[in-house]
């Protein structure tokens, strides 16, 4: 069974918001056709609390773009977006939400981020999203959201090791590139793991 994951697709990283990231604005468009032709569909929300260790204000003398070393992993430090429970963290109002099944939220913990729709970045914990797939009998993974090069890489690459079969919907995700090529880099990465890149015509 297929299963659309949409990742991240909040306010705050739309074009204007405090991340965001270039052309997210035009996928709640394409995104909402797409979600027809699924039996299950789920949303991921970026869901941290004001003293998130991701945020750059929370590391005095760090500046946004510099990274950090949390629990040994490196940590880009972003400004403060997608606080719990705000505006800004709410998905986009462009997208249909009724064929939603369930949302699930990420980087939850104050102390460690989570870029994957799965586990936090050091693999410690489960969202429960692997779970909630597997026990509804889903194989196959299409993501789509943001950002190519960030939440949805680490979703993919995970979903990979975990034995879905995974489709990232090329023109349905969008990416920051921190440094250019990252998008490049991200969709190659997923390549190489053994995820398919695909277009929404291929749907
Ligand atoms: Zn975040």
């Amino acid at each position: 069974m297929k299963a659309l994951i949409i990742v991240d697709l909040q306010k705050d990283f739309m074009p204007g918001g405090p991340l965001g990231v270039p052309g997210a604005d035009k996928l709640a468009t394409l995104i909402n056709p797409l979600m027809k032709k699924f039996p299950l569909v789920i949303a991921t929300q970026d869901w941290h609390p004001l003293d998130h260790c991701s945020f750059a204000k929370n590391h005095p003398g760090k500046k946004v773009g510099e990274s950090v070393k949390i629990k040994g992993i490196s940590q880009v430090l972003w400004p403060v977006h997608c606080v719990r429970d705000t505006a800004g963290a709410e998905l986009v109002e462009g997208l249909d939400k009724t064929p939603i099944a369930s949302h699930f939220y990420k980087g939850t913990d104050q102390s460690i981020d989570s870029y994957s729709a799965f586990f936090d970045n050091a693999h410690l914990r489960s969202t429960g999203l692997s779970d909630y797939l597997k026990s509804r009998g889903v194989t196959d993974v299409y993501l789509a959201g943001v950002a190519t090069d960030y939440c949805v890489l680490y979703s993919a690459i995970d979903a990979v090791d975990l034995g879905f079969k995974v489709y990232i919907i090329e023109d349905a995700c969008r990416g920051i590139n921190l440094q250019p090529g990252n998008i490049d880099k991200a969709l190659a990465a997923i390549a190489a793991r053994g995820g398919e890149i695909i277009t929404s015509q291929k749907l």
